[in-house]
């Protein structure tokens, strides 16, 4: 556990407030827990209450199970006023805690869910008013139908201001047609523009990509630590100011579009309202892109029915500009076999009544690039983004993510675009609806090596 990073860990608080919907109960826990820390913040580690060995640990800290095998206590103590006075009742409850805390520590396979299972046992212990409820050894999965979750999501969607917020498009059929006006009247599909680089920040014209000078980058970029630059790409760090030897080379720069006028110049959009009235379906959605002559662009479109959780839709598409980086390493895609479907044809592929229409609660993480790249406008969305976890408004990668929520590790190699919306779908299946299977991974798996 040497150089455990406590920085990406959720705190008590934080996860209560992030899986206790009811405002009262979630109230009557703050209270609880303030008061009893606050009593307790000068106390001394109990000895009692030292932890069981746990064989095989990777989950906790020796230290830290002290500290949350006090905390369990001082706040379940609460419900037996008996400890207070006769310490045979206290001895009791210490021996229980010591168990429960090392049930916890047993069955977590990384030190997330080790504290998602001590927030959800104290959760508990201050509902039940103490150790009044069953502790449920396998939790099976309630049959829903598909209108079931569909009128629950529907309550649930966000404003489009907060869905802007998130970096979603929200764009008239009006602010539309003056896009592409504009784009008509300056000529700029015949045109020459000045693009910048991607990777390297080069400055080049869009016809001459190839001629501006190898493109030397890193695969990642940097995080901070300790006042060092570290690239996980490459594993090289370097302080501050210094920047160390790139670990990647191309032949060509790439262009990312910024901007809505020039995604449109790539292919055009189709407004949420210029879809088609359909079915009231569900349908969670991942795309893989590349970089192609014209910019960043689709390259596989995954769409997974949200009930059944089996793919319907999962295909390689060819990109309207030429193939410059598939970027295979991120993308899982090597190559655009040939009779691979065009951008608008894939389109009236998935673009109907029986798929996405106007109706569909389209679901997934960070969807607003999906959506850029799709050349898509919708307002029916429920992103895993939208589910605050760990440090509050801090974004988490979907590994992470499912790490935490469904114990399951994923992206070990390249990415699956069919098992990134899987993945997202049953994070939002638990956060939305509680159901889950949760198995214990034997890889035990560090949080900060995640
Ligand atoms: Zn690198
Ligand atoms: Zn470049």
């Amino acid at each position: 556990m040497i150089g455990y990073d406590h920085s990406q860990e959720p705190t008590i608080r934080e996860i209560l407030q992030t899986t206790v919907s009811d405002k009262n109960d979630l109230k009557t826990m703050a209270e609880i827990i303030t008061r009893v820390e606050m009593e307790s913040a000068t106390n001394a580690l109990d000895p009692a209450l030292k932890p069981f060995p746990c064989f095989n640990n990777k989950s906790c800290t020796f230290q830290n199970r002290y500290k949350y095998a006090n905390k369990i206590y001082n706040i379940s103590k609460e419900f037996y006023p008996k400890t207070k006075t006769n310490s045979k009742a206290a001895d009791k409850l210490k021996e229980k805690t010591r168990q429960e805390e090392l049930n916890i520590c047993k069955k977590s396979g990384n030190n997330a869910m080790y504290i998602h299972s001590v927030t959800s046992l104290i959760k508990k212990i201050i509902l039940n008013k103490g150790y009044k409820f069953q502790v449920a050894k396998n939790i099976a999965k309630t049959f829903r139908d598909a209108d079931e979750y569909y009128s629950k999501l529907l309550a649930h969607l966000p404003s489009s201001k907060s869905l802007q917020n998130y970096g979603f498009e929200i764009v008239t059929k009006a602010e539309n047609d003056k896009v592409l006006k504009e784009i008509e009247e300056e000529e700029l599909k015949n045109k020459v523009l000045d693009f910048v680089c991607a990777r390297c920040d080069s400055k080049y014209k869009s016809d001459k990509y190839s001629e501006a000078g190898d493109c030397s980058y890193h695969a990642s970029r940097p995080f901070y630590q300790f006042g060092l630059k570290k690239y996980p790409c490459c594993d090289k760090t370097a302080d501050g100011f210094d920047n160390p030897e790139f670990c990647c080379q191309n032949k060509f720069h790439v262009y990312r579009q910024q901007e809505f006028k020039e995604r449109n110049l790539i292919s055009e959009y189709i407004l949420e309202e210029e879809l088609e009235d359909g079915e009231k379906n569900i349908l969670a959605l991942d795309c893989e892109m590349g970089y192609t002559t014209k910019g960043y662009e689709m390259i596989r479109l995954t769409i997974v029915d949200f009930v059944s959780e089996k793919p319907i839709f999962d295909k390689i598409i060819k990109p309207v500009g030429e193939v410059l980086d598939l970027n295979t390493r991120f993308s899982g895609v090597s190559e655009i076999p040939s009779g691979s479907l065009t951008f608008e044809e894939a389109r009236k592929e998935y673009l109907n009544e029986k798929m996405i229409n106007k109706n569909t609660i389209i679901v997934g993480h960070g969807l607003e690039n999906d959506l850029q790249v799709m050349r898509i406008t919708h307002s029916k969305i429920i992103d895993t983004c939208f589910i605050g976890y760990g440090k509050l408004g801090r974004r988490k990668p979907l590994k992470k993510m499912t790490a935490f929520f469904l114990n399951k590790f994923i992206q070990t190699g390249e990415h699956d675009s069919a098992e990134d919306a899987i993945c997202a779908l049953q994070i939002i299946k638990r956060e939305y609806f509680n159901e889950f299977n949760f198995k214990i991974n034997t890889e035990q798996l560090k949080w900060n090596d995640l």
